[in-house]
């Protein structure tokens, strides 16, 4: 039986979108490697959001042709749509597929091992018009549901629209219907994903025309009454398009968690503009007070780029005074890299390397301290964990509602996928430095 490797690079959407494509190539007959088993094919999909995401798709293609010469390596992913030809003539690569190209796999698979004929199938992005679903489980309990794809925003630093095309997203018909298959398989906690998640119904390619326009609160309503679902997370929202209807809904909700991923980039408005968000500090503010108030136990998690082009010291100064005013939990900092094509090359101002490490420096100390301090208010509380399973000889482990990690050393397997109130009555540093909860029931 022809066995086949994954290995995903970048956004949760694309690990959602392999474990889619491993469930597609399952049912051709194609199972996944074992351990210490030299795999026939090897899926790589890959990522293009920054300079050295592109360079370690290229290194980890070549070190698995290296290990695995036999192996035939398929390329899909943001990579392979912006450098096809390059990714083409990488080692070992017999199949390379774009983004909207991924539900194709199987078939250009098939056609390979039968006639070992190569494939190099990429359209333009901004031809791409079809949505392709996607809706698997991770590597653990939770489920990825793929609702929304592509960007009409073009940031001036960002390549995602050139590699995704348009926004599009499925119709919440589709998203029930796949809720409840997720059901049907025994799951509770599905990850709502995407590109740009708060555009969903801007452009539905499978809704009739006459049939009444959709967006994501509607979505999130409807989601909300599938029963069987017992917790939902927005993977990331961008603050223009979480409406304060949106926060209000997820407050009153049944099953979505006080949980949210915001994008923020930077907290001075000059750099805002520069960077062509659709929003400023003042509003971004707006939307993390409505959450607290209405949510005061919300986990809220922030991208901050830094470094970025026209960020001068004293926009950076501000920045930072800004993020740490707000009463946010966690930072997700990430070093500014050039990207061809990007509208951010026009801007003069250009910050040094070795700058932009010690922004990156002070901002995870800062992201750090708020993580422990939000953390720490909760020791001793007790809080509902969906648990996992993990390791074989590891305790059960999982996240509480507002996403705080937990291990249950007295929790027996049985207790995996099911969610229980648990008692958070120590509070640990992991050597990664991240704070995790001992726990009992
Ligand atoms: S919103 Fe901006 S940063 Fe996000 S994917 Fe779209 S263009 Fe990129």
């Amino acid at each position: 039986m022809t066995s086949a490797l994954y290995h995903t690079f970048g956004c949760k959407l694309n690990f959602a979108e392999t474990s889619a494509v491993a469930s597609r190539m399952e049912r051709l007959g194609i199972r996944r490697v074992q351990a210490g088993e030299a795999p026939d094919l090897i899926f790589v999909n890959t990522c293009s959001v920054t300079g050295e995401a592109d360079k370690k798709c290229r290194q980890a293609i070549r070190s698995f042709n290296r290990r695995f010469p036999r192996a035939a390596i398929i390329v899909t992913g943001c990579y392979a749509q912006l450098k096809s030809e390059e990714a083409a003539s990488l080692p070992g690569v017999v199949i390379v597929a774009g983004n909207d190209r991924k539900g194709e796999i199987g078939r250009f698979v098939a056609d390979f091992l039968e006639s070992r004929r190569k494939t190099v199938d990429v359209i333009p992005a901004k031809d791409i018009r079809r949505f392709s679903p996607s809706c698997s489980r991770g590597d653990r309990t939770r489920y990825f549901l793929k609702v929304q794809d592509g960007c009409d925003c073009w940031c001036t630093y960002c390549t995602i629209p050139s590699a995704r095309g348009r926004s599009r997203s499925a119709t919440i018909r589709q998203l029930v219907s796949q809720a409840e298959e997720v059901v049907a398989q025994g799951g509770k906690e599905i990850v709502i994903t995407g590109v740009n998640i708060g555009d969903f119904g801007k452009r539905q390619p499978d809704l009739t025309p006459e049939a009444p326009r959709e967006d994501f609160l509607s979505l999130i309503k409807a989601l909300d009454n599938v029963a069987g679902i017992e917790r939902y997370r927005i993977s990331s929202i961008e603050p223009d398009l979480l409406t304060d209807e949106i926060i209000e809904f997820c407050a009153s909700s049944r099953a979505f968690m006080p949980h949210f991923h915001i994008p923020l980039q930077c907290g001075s408005d000059t750099v805002l503009r520069l960077m062509r968000r659709r929003y400023d500090s003042a509003l971004f503010r707006d939307k993390i007070i409505k959450i607290k108030e209405l949510m005061p136990d919300a986990f809220i998690g922030v991208d901050v780029m830094a470094g970025t082009r026209g960020e001068t010291i004293d926009e950076f100064n501000r920045s930072y005074d800004f993020i740490e005013s707000l009463p946010v939990t966690r930072l997700h900092v990430f070093p500014y890299s050039e990207r061809p094509g990007t509208r951010a090359l026009e801007i003069p101002h250009i910050v040094t390397q070795e700058e932009k490490h010690r922004r990156v420096e002070q901002l995870t100390a800062l992201s750090n301290r708020k993580m422990r301090e939000f953390a720490g208010k909760y020791v001793g509380s007790t809080r509902p964990v969906l648990l996992e399973h993990t390791r074989p000889g590891q305790p059960m482990s999982g996240f509480t509602d507002n996403y705080l990690k937990v291990r249950l050393p007295d929790a027996p397997p049985s207790t995996d996928n099911t969610i229980l109130p648990a008692t958070l009555s120590e509070l640990l540093i992991t050597p990664t430095g991240e704070p995790e909860f001992l726990a009992t029931l």
